[in-house]
């Protein structure tokens, strides 16, 4: 039992140690991913994985749950405070679980979700048809406008009158603009559908204010809890009271069994870390920095939706600017340096999702390695150079020297 991974498993443990080493030897620029704490990897990798909690904090189907009670109450408490909301499930395996449990909390099979097109930022457990979202319920999408990049909410609240959805999906995997939640929740009241924001992206900038916050707008929100906010990997539900019970009832039994207790542990260590005053501050630079990066991209001729960005990434749209060169194509050449990011499609896209015409930038993961404004402009630079002549080995190089110089000045872990 005392065996460490190290002789018990050196295959295993020779794949972390060069991911780990992958981690601090890049630049992660993929905008849903982060770097969390040592303290929440620690809670992550304990001895909680052993332990069956079905159920809630005091009402549990298994003994010897007093322990995990406490853990998955603190993360509810901190969790409120950070969000605001009346009722908070943190049991969700992950974004699309906590999505799921909406769902199963006021849809039956067969009716109808109002949600943004995935080609146009959203998500595929917002209906796309290779997700269960998409094979269970009636789906309808609203778009964003081709020529503004912003949502076009006279488009969605006509589709809305039309489509009669029994609920609205604002939220996005990659969108640059914040969502008028306010004005999704009176398209939502006209037309009696319910208002799910997801907010899995921005869960970070909303806890910190810097983002317009849904929780008390929109009638449930959902999160992933490993992205802006930095937390244990997984999701959350956030509700008010009415609609407690049947979220709880929907995520366990209705979608899940057993939670999984080291990543409520995780989420309970994070959310306490976003609740210090320094990460407000992580979060404001999180989105100065995607900012930044819009401008150099921008002041080199890069098509940037939506002319810039409100939050944590930036979307580029090469089709203007290098019509020769397609989303995977950028990919995989800054990938080559060492800054790793993703192809993505645009609106109004001509390409396909398997080679898109766009790519997706983030700022979360190197301003948790602290990262400023400076650094953030070098870094817009270097993709600019590689990007600008893909074939050009010596910028390449000198691309990749300057991502080493980066990595070395900005570790992600101390050891
Ligand atoms: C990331 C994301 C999710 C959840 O993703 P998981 O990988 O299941 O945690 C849900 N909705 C949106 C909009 C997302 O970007």
């Amino acid at each position: 039992m005392a065996e460490s991974l190290r002789a018990a498993d050196s295959k295993v443990q020779r794949a972390i140690d060069r991911e780990r080493e992958r981690q601090e030897s890049t630049l992660g620029m993929i905008a849903s991913e982060n770097h969390v704490s040592e303290a929440v990897l620690e809670a992550q990798g304990s001895a909680l994985t052993n332990k069956y909690a079905e159920g809630y904090p005091g009402r549990r189907y298994y003994g010897g749950c007093d322990h995990v009670d406490a853990i998955e109450r603190l993360a509810v408490e901190r969790a409120k405070d950070l969000w605001g909301a009346e009722h908070v499930n943190v049991q969700p395996h992950s974004g699309t679980q906590a999505n799921m449990g909406v769902y199963f909390a006021v849809l039956d099979p067969g009716d109808k979700i109002l949600s943004l097109d995935l080609t146009h930022g959203g998500h595929l457990s917002h209906g796309h048809d290779v997700n269960f979202s998409g094979q269970l319920y009636e789906i309808e999408q609203y778009e964003v406008d081709p020529e503004t990049g912003y949502v076009d909410y006279d488009d969605l609240a006509a589709r809305a009158r039309q489509f009669n959805p029994d609920l609205i999906v604002s939220g996005s995997s990659a969108y640059p603009r914040e969502f008028d939640f306010a004005r999704i929740g009176e398209i939502a009241a006209e037309v009696g559908a319910f208002h799910l924001a997801d907010i899995a992206h921005v869960t970070g900038l909303v806890a910190a204010g810097i983002h317009a916050n849904p929780v008390g707008v929109a009638d449930f929100v959902t999160g992933s809890t490993h992205k802006t906010i930095r937390a244990g990997r997984g999701g959350i539900v956030m509700t008010s009271e009415e609609h407690s019970e049947a979220v709880d009832k929907a995520v366990f039994p209705g979608a899940q069994g057993g939670p999984l207790v080291h990543n409520i542990a995780g989420k309970a260590v994070g959310f306490g870390e976003a609740l210090e005053p320094a990460f407000a501050e992580y979060a404001e630079q999180v989105v100065a920095n995607a900012k930044t990066l819009a401008d150099v991209l921008l002041d080199h001729g890069f098509g940037v939706v939506s002319g810039g960005t409100d939050k944590h990434l930036v979307l580029v749209d090469l089709r203007e600017s290098h019509p020769d060169l397609t989303g995977s194509e950028a990919e995989e050449a800054l990938d080559d340096v060492g800054i790793v990011l993703n192809a993505n499609t645009v609106p109004g896209e001509t390409r396909s999702p398997f080679n898109p015409s766009g790519i997706r930038i983030g700022t979360p993961a190197l301003t948790t390695r602290g990262f400023g404004e400076e650094q953030m402009r070098t870094v817009g630079e270097l993709v600019v150079d590689v990007l600008d002549d893909p074939e050009d080995g010596e910028a390449r190089r000198r691309a990749a020297a300057e991502v080493d110089r980066l990595c070395e000045a900005f570790p992600v872990y101390d050891d």
